[in-house]
Parts: C-alpha cells; structure tokens; sequence
C-alpha cells in the first residue's frame, strides 16, 4: 500500500544503558545525522538512556518517545514486548525494574560462581554479548564455552555443566508475562508492541494477546523481517481491527544496536517506519496521555 508522508522514522533502538553499542547523546545524534526525525529508545528492561536521549533529542529536533523492550516469556518461549511513551518517572515502574535488574545479576553472578569453582573462567561482559539484551539463558552460557574450547557442543555443555543435577545449573528465576508486560505498558501510559514476532513461530497467538489482553499493536517493519512476513502481520493487523473494531498500530524500527552487531550488520537508518504509522502512534499516546 502507497501511503503518504515520508520515513523519518525508527521506533526501535538500543544504547549503551542496554546492550546498544553508543551512548543516548550519540545515538541521538547519529539518528539526526542519518535525516531520523521521530525515534523510540527502546533499551531491554530499563528505561535509563530515555532522559539523556530526550535531552539531545529536543536540542537537535528529533522527537525521542521515550520507551522499553521487555524481555519476556510465553509458554516457554522468550518474547519481547515494546513499551512506546511509558512514563519514565513512574515510581513503581522504576522500582519493578529495579528489582528485576537486581533478580538477573544475582542469577548471572551464581552461575559465574559456579563455574569458576569447576575452573572454567567466564566473564559476565563474554555472557552478556552472547545474549540479545536483557535475558540470559544457559545457551548464551553455552557458547562462551564453546568458545572457550572447554566444550565442543551446546549439548556437551548442558551434558557435563548446565543441566539439571549437574555442577553449574541455576534455577530459572520467574521472568515477566506477556500479558504483564501488556498492563505494565498501560499503566504507564504507553502502548505495547509485540517485537520483532518474526522470531518466534508465535503468530497464531497475537490476535489473542491483541483480543483477550489488550496488546495494541504489532512490529510489522522490522530488519529482520522479509517481505512476507510484513504482509503477513498486516494482514494480522487488519483481522484484528475487524473483530476489536479499533486501531491496531504498526510499528517498526531497526533494532540498531551497532553497526557490526546483529545478523544484517546493518547500519543505522535503512530500516525505518513510515511516518504516516508513526504519527497514529504518536496522535494515539497523546490522547491517551491527556485522559
Ligand atoms: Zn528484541
Ligand atoms: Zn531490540
């Protein structure tokens, strides 16, 4: 579909307060550099960056809406869910996240423990690159010590370390829902966006989390989406304003994290949202916001 307006647009992104390559200020300014007039920062499970990047964002006249990427869990399968304009001063917000921060590097410094005490050295810097962002897992774990040539496969490492009953396993602590996500978007005053669903072989779900929980849109642009796959979660977006009879917004960014990271390697501003779907979000925020 031919739509009008441009596409100054880029509602996903990570800094440096996550696992993004620079700092808000200099992302900002790379956006502004690439003709970006309408961006989200969307750190995984914090919202740290926002102020900063709102700062340089106001200096340099690129609007920055202030949002999150929750890492999630959904049957079993880690989702992440979008948070667009969540009010970043929100006291119990601030203080969930916290908290949440806190459960994950207790979880990441036990199982580093443990394996130094079977005298395998990782770093929690080495664990951290293998995940993308906020959640990590036994397989980002794994890796390290493929690369370590402690082991040669990720079964190996499950087999003598990190399964169940073995030296270095680490009981899963109880990670956010998808519907909590959802509701922790609203009360904040934000709209929530399933992320990049191309990944996940979940797409017979969405129309439910749409109908039953009250998500409010899905990422249709995305790098790592094909051609089919926007067509297919348009087409989502269409069956789900007929049967909810209200808007569902299409979102969409980049993901940029580093020019050198993810699988296209892509550097920031080729993937970008159509201002015409940005500016429903926006016009959506704002009159929600003055409720
Ligand atoms: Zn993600
Ligand atoms: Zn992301």
């Amino acid at each position: 579909m031919k739509l009008p307006g441009g596409t100054d647009s880029d509602f996903h992104m990570h800094s440096t307060a996550s696992d993004g390559g620079y700092s808000p200020s200099v992302l900002v300014e790379k956006c502004h550099a690439v003709g970006l007039k309408q961006i989200a920062l969307t750190d995984h499970d914090t919202v740290d960056g926002t102020f900063e990047a709102m700062k340089v964002g106001e200096r340099l006249g690129v609007r920055v809406l202030p949002g999150i990427e929750f890492s999630c869990v959904f049957e079993k399968k880690s989702v992440h869910m979008l948070g667009l304009g969540v009010d970043v001063h929100h006291e119990a917000f601030q203080q969930m996240l916290s908290k949440q921060r806190d459960m994950r590097q207790r979880r990441m410094n036990i199982m580093l423990q443990k394996l130094s005490d079977v005298g395998v050295h990782v770093t929690a810097d080495e664990v951290l690159a293998e995940a993308d962002g906020g959640s990590i897992g036994r397989p980002h774990v794994a890796k390290v010590l493929i690369k370590h040539d402690v082991v040669k496969t990720v079964a190996e490492a499950f087999d003598r370390y990190l399964a169940e009953g073995k030296p270095c396993y680490v009981e899963k602590e109880r990670e956010m829902t998808v519907k909590e996500a959802i509701d922790w978007t609203h009360e904040v005053g934000g709209l929530s966006i399933v992320a990049h669903p191309g990944y996940y072989g979940l797409d017979h779900e969405l129309i439910h989390w749409i109908t039953k929980w009250g998500m409010d849109g899905i990422e249709v642009y995305h790098r790592d989406h094909e051609k089919q796959d926007q067509e297919r979660y348009e087409q989502i977006c269409e069956e789900a304003e007929q049967v909810t009879g209200s808007a569902i917004f299409r979102s969409g960014g980049s993901d940029f994290h580093h020019e050198t990271y993810g699988r296209k390697q892509e550097p920031l501003g080729v993937t970008r949202l159509q201002d015409y779907y940005a500016d429903q979000i926006i016009t959506e925020l704002s009159i929600r916001q003055r409720d």
